[in-house]
């Protein structure tokens, strides 16, 4: 009776260990889209606020790769978010600064040119876009590496236009330091 029961208590345990384990790993691996939207809506919202300007409408939409503006609205693909945040999950304002960072490039395109489609945005545009983003980073004070690094990792927001990586970079660090208060 007494191995009968210890055993029971055993099998508990090793379940109970194992629903444990089960429960940490969605954790760190299930992002969910409704706090996906939260997260860039959020984002979004501060770098509106910095621009001084209106939040545009934002559209979650699984065709675009990343983040687009397309003159009227701010789409973005709930996947890319979730797999930033599941990438950086141990440092939760590295997801932060890359969500606004391409907010932040988004936004810029949405009040510049004549809004048409990303693609056909020029480098200027980019750059400006760019820099934009660097600022608003610098404003908030949250790391901008990652943002610089990611521009080449995914090809981020509107990369196709093929502005030179390293043009891009010097552009996020001006602003950067622009937004810290330093130029
Ligand atoms: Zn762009």
């Amino acid at each position: 009776m007494i191995r009968l029961l210890s055993r029971l208590l055993m099998m508990f345990g090793v379940l109970w260990i194992t629903a444990a384990i089960a429960r940490l790993w969605s954790r760190d691996h299930n992002v969910s889209v409704a706090s996906v939207g939260r997260l860039v809506e959020t984002q979004l919202r501060k770098a509106a606020k910095i621009a001084g300007s209106g939040v545009p409408m934002l559209i979650e939409s699984y065709g675009v790769p990343n983040a687009r503006s397309d003159g009227s609205r701010i789409l973005y693909n709930p996947k890319w978010v979730a797999s930033i945040v599941r990438r950086y999950r141990r440092n939760p304002r590295c997801s932060e600064a890359l969500v606004m960072g391409a907010m932040a490039h988004e936004l810029s395109h949405f009040f510049s040119e004549d809004g048409s489609d990303a693609l056909q945005h020029s480098v200027d545009c980019e750059l400006k876009a760019d820099g934009w983003a660097g600022y608003v980073l610098g404003r908030r004070k949250l790391p901008r590496k990652d943002f610089e690094r990611i521009i080449d990792d995914l090809s981020l927001v509107c990369g196709e236009v093929g502005a030179p990586t390293d043009l891009r970079a010097h552009a996020i660090r001006s602003g950067y330091r622009e937004g810290l208060g330093m130029i």
